[in-house]
């Protein structure tokens, strides 16, 4: 059976929905958040309360009154890295086999397991 080749190329990542994260780049970085959604076709994450942009809306049967909505638009992937619960800041994560054959992310600098 042929597959269907995605038209992006998915980037490894580590980041999972809930974790939390460190913007690296663009005009939101410093700020941290926790992950929404992982895009993994778009190599994008929405991160809560990041990147907020303004859609307005018309007034409609469906969702009543018409205004302005805040909502989270995705970042790249590459522009966000998740944060180590123990050095709570921004560090290099690694894949790592766990006695049980488990996979499990820890990160590099001191070691402890990320959970999720
Ligand atoms: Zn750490």
């Amino acid at each position: 059976m042929a597959k269907k080749k995605p038209t992006v190329k998915p980037l490894p990542t580590l980041i999972k929905k809930n974790d939390k994260v460190e913007v690296i780049a663009g005009k939101e970085k410093g700020k941290t958040g926790k992950v929404l959604r992982v895009l993994r076709d778009k190599n994008r994450v929405v991160v809560e309360k990041i990147n907020m942009i303004k859609r307005h809306t018309r007034p409609s049967p469906t969702s009543g009154q018409g205004g302005i909505v805040e909502k989270e638009a995705p970042l790249h992937i590459s522009n966000v890295m998740l944060i180590c619960g123990k050095c709570t800041e921004a560090s290099r994560i690694k894949k790592t086999q766990l006695p049980d054959g488990q996979w499990a992310r820890t990160c590099k600098k001191c070691g402890e397991l990320i959970e999720g």
